[in-house]
């Protein structure tokens, strides 16, 4: 298995682990949608920030029961919390009416 990990093409550098075990919120046209665990690196000379890492499975599901309370957490919770859309027409609130 190779030691290199991830680079950043524009400075051709190696990112660095900025912080494991990150929560990020999985965003769709009609809000939260699932939570997952991942890592967060970045670029010691640029700053670009890359979440990698992702688990097969998300921690929570909008569906599920517990899913509101969980969000609650995370929003009362100090650590960074990073929200992401899938798409950009998603992010800007486009998102189709099939979504949900
Ligand atoms: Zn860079």
């Amino acid at each position: 298995m190779s030691t290199i990990g991830k680079v950043c093409a524009k400075c051709r550098i190696e990112l660095r682990a900025k912080k494991n075990g990150v929560m990020v919120v999985e965003m769709a046209g009609f809000g939260p949608c699932a939570i997952h665990q991942a890592d967060l690196w970045a670029c010691p000379e640029c700053g670009m920030e890359v979440v990698v890492g992702f688990g097969r499975k998300a921690c929570a599901y909008h569906y599920e029961e517990t899913f509101e309370a969980v969000m609650e957490r995370l929003r009362r919770s100090d650590d960074p919390v990073i929200e992401f859309w899938a798409t950009q027409s998603e992010k800007e609130g486009q998102g189709d009416a099939h979504a949900g």
